[in-house]
């Protein structure tokens, strides 16, 4: 049985922490049934608004993971912040069968403050990719959970020379392109990848850039060994499976997040130490405060 953990732990855990993994930047808060967003400044975007921190507004595309209030209270905060703010368009993507709902709770929420938002909410199916920039998109993927959601992988893309036109002068390859020739292809590299919510079901629903993104956020809510149950009961993965599926994984770095208060930040550090392969273990870190 765990410790129940002290008050200051508690408010600690539930401020914004702001970490660099695998040269990627991001402040986010992610704690079990409490709140939880990522933003990354690099990228300019956000997954999930969590109770919508000032720092979300102005980005232009946020990613809304499922409707589970931890994740997604801050909606119409975010977008009558938007309007104040009177930030142009601005859009949050998300479960396709919740939009309607989310549309109608909108317009409530813009009868209520006599105002129209110009921001909107629109459906990502899985499979679908936003074109954020030219050189980012964000591709969602089916999350097994209890509600209906979803995970999303930011991808960079490059040009790059075709393998036969590696190695030949820059004016021959002008000349080639000048002449019509394609010389070049788009490849596409996995930044960042996030669950959500998750159950034991997504190591078979992820797609592979899950496992080959520089950076993984993956939910792993609990650790004691007594709340393995718990996890599978609420759609919630456990940290002993992650341990089961540690060969999927090719990431750079392996961020733990939506982490239960009902586990010690030194309980957590501890038990991920008894339950993960070292091979694992030393690219993974649990989503904490510093110690
Ligand atoms: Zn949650
Ligand atoms: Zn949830």
């Amino acid at each position: 049985m765990m410790m129940s953990l002290r008050v200051n732990e508690a408010e600690e855990r539930l401020s914004p922490i702001t970490r660099t993994f695998a040269g990627v930047k991001l402040t986010g808060v992610s704690v079990a049934g409490r709140e939880t967003y990522f933003f990354f400044p690099g990228l300019g975007i956000g997954f999930d608004l969590g109770r919508s921190p000032q720092l979300l507004v102005p980005a232009r595309h946020v990613f809304l993971s499922h409707a589970h209030l931890d994740h997604a209270a801050g909606v119409p905060y975010w977008m009558s912040q938007r309007r104040l703010l009177r930030l142009p368009a601005g859009t949050i993507w998300t479960e396709p069968s919740a939009v309607a709902i989310w549309k109608e709770i909108l317009e409530r929420f813009q009868r209520l403050e006599g105002a129209s938002y110009d921001a909107a909410i629109a459906p990502l199916a899985p499979g679908q990719t936003v074109e954020v920039r030219r050189d980012l998109g964000v591709t969602a993927f089916r999350s097994p959970h209890r509600i209906p959601a979803l995970g999303f992988i930011a991808s960079e893309r490059k040009r790059k020379l075709l393998p036969r036109f590696q190695g030949l002068a820059e004016e021959e390859i002008r000349g080639r392109i000048l002449s019509g020739e394609a010389v070049s292809e788009e490849i596409s590299n996995p930044i960042v990848a996030f669950s959500g919510d998750a159950s034991k079901g997504l190591f078979d629903a992820a797609p592979a850039d899950f496992f080959r993104a520089r950076l993984l956020l993956v939910e792993c809510s609990f650790f004691d060994p007594e709340d393995s149950h718990r996890a599978h009961h609420w759609g919630h993965l456990h940290v002993s499976d992650i341990a089961q599926h540690a060969d999927l994984f090719e990431n750079e770095v392996i961020v733990l997040t939506h982490l239960s208060l009902r586990a010690t930040a030194d309980e957590i550090r501890r038990e991920m130490k008894k339950t993960l392969p070292r091979r694992l273990l030393e690219r993974t870190v649990p989503f904490l405060p510093d110690p």
